[in-house]
């Protein structure tokens, strides 16, 4: 037998209803948010991410799934959705459209990393993007639109976290400071940090060791670094936030793990699901178009862990709405198999999910089979049924029958739904 690869997973046909429901909501408040679905390819070049990432990054410098095709280019399965969006609006010239523009997309994600619950090598994310976003007004409404798909799937007990990163030049004086403070402690520090403290000291505050985590919860706070103008942004985001009732709290801590992110970084996290807390992330890249070419471009944007949410919308025992076929036909006598392929044909067509039996199995049989399939309503038929024309219709779950005319069956059926 060949195995499923490590770290992905089946959805199969018996849980599939769940990941549709979600869809279907998600899909919904992006409509009631005025964004557009955007479809990119399941893979990029490589240096799309390199640049866009950073190759400082834990995704880019041990995540990826890269390898060079028979053209010798080098292709990456996409990690994330947020560099290849950015990619299509540069490339596809989208800010001619006008701005502000927003996108959705539903898409599944490839990382190399250790498999374990709500962490897979590949995943799904629904995410959003807007472009042309520079007004911390448009920071709200995409923590809005997050906070409105998780109410949508019940997930109101997430809590918000919010932290400003600053610009560049903030940051300068901040990775300063982070310097000065860790150089006293990098001797008590995981090899990673001691690694990273050169290149991106910034990580520092990202690293889950816990020892590490300790001593960087001492660390200067970037909130403290922030110029007149990243400041006055926080705190307009912060007042609009105040006012709209959406609890969060204000965490220096939220780094976000990749390069493009300026001001705004946010997460939606929860303690019901261990180290995989955090359920969705997002935040302000608006140094991400210009990185790979485009328009210095203000972005705001945020990617949901479907894995993680539908997790969570389990341990809350939603009810993902699971509905069976509207009707199985059962054929008395394998003579019948046509004329009731012809019914259910007819049942179909005016819209009534229906199914008979086509392999000759006894009635006792079908009878199971139509219960397994969570069918509503069963309609025995046979020599008696085509002779008089008329049909019953019984409903499974009270076993009330009706009788009706056999022209008007699905007609009967559509309004006992
Ligand atoms: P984490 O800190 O958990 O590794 P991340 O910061 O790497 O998350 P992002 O790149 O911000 O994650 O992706 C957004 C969301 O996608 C995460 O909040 C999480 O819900 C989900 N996600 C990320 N990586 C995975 C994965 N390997 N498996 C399942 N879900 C994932
Ligand atoms: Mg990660």
């Amino acid at each position: 037998m060949i195995n499923i690869p490590k770290g992905t997973k089946d959805v199969l046909p018996s849980e599939s209803y769940k990941w549709q429901y979600a869809e279907e909501r998600l899909r919904k408040v992006a409509k009631l948010y005025n964004a557009r679905e955007i479809r990119t390819p399941t893979f990029e070049h490589t240096e799309l991410f390199v640049r866009s990432i950073g190759d400082e990054t834990d995704v880019v410098s041990k995540e990826m799934y890269t390898f060079e095709d028979k053209g010798g280019r080098s292709i990456t399965l996409r990690p994330e959705g947020t560099a290849s969006v950015a990619r299509s609006y540069v490339e596809n010239s989208l800010e001619a459209m006008s701005l502000p523009l927003k996108t959705y997309y539903i898409i599944s994600a490839f990382r190399y990393e250790r498999p374990q619950a709500g962490r897979l090598r590949e995943f799904h994310q629904f995410g959003a993007e807007i472009y042309g976003a520079t007004s911390p007004y448009l920071d709200y409404d995409c923590i809005l639109f997050a906070y409105d798909a998780l109410g949508a799937l019940g997930l109101d007990n997430v809590k918000l976290r919010l932290n400003s990163i600053g610009c560049g030049e903030c940051r300068r004086k901040y990775v300063e400071a982070l310097r000065g403070y860790f150089a006293e402690h990098l001797g008590e520090m995981c090899p990673t940090c001691r690694e990273r403290y050169g290149r991106n000291a910034l990580r520092l505050l990202d690293c889950k060791t816990p020892s590490c985590r300790e001593i960087a919860k001492n660390a200067p706070v970037i909130l403290d670094y922030l110029c007149d103008d990243c400041r006055a942004h926080h705190e307009k985001l912060c007042g609009l936030l105040d006012k709209s009732g959406v609890p969060y709290e204000v965490d220096p801590g939220i780094v976000r793990g990749l390069d493009y992110y300026t001001r705004t970084v946010f997460e939606f996290v929860t303690d019901e699901l261990g180290a995989q807390g955090t359920v969705l992330g997002g935040g302000r890249y608006d140094n991400l178009v210009a990185s790979i070419g485009g328009k210095p471009t203000g972005c705001v944007g945020f990617a949901m862990g479907m894995e993680r949410a539908l997790m969570l919308m389990e341990k809350r025992g939603t009810d993902f709405g699971d509905t069976g076929i509207d009707a199985f036909v059962i054929s008395q006598s394998p003579e019948h198999t046509e004329a009731c392929m012809r019914i259910v044909a007819e049942l179909r067509r005016a819209g009534v999910s229906a199914d008979t039996e086509t392999t000759g199995r006894s009635m006792k049989a079908q009878f199971k089979y139509a219960d397994k399939q969570r069918a509503k309503f069963v309609v025995v038929v046979g020599a008696d049924e085509f002779a008089s024309g008329k049909m019953k219709i019984k409903r499974l779950s009270d076993g009330t029958e009706k009788e009706c005319a056999a022209a008007e069956l699905a007609a009967r059926i559509k309004e006992s739904i």
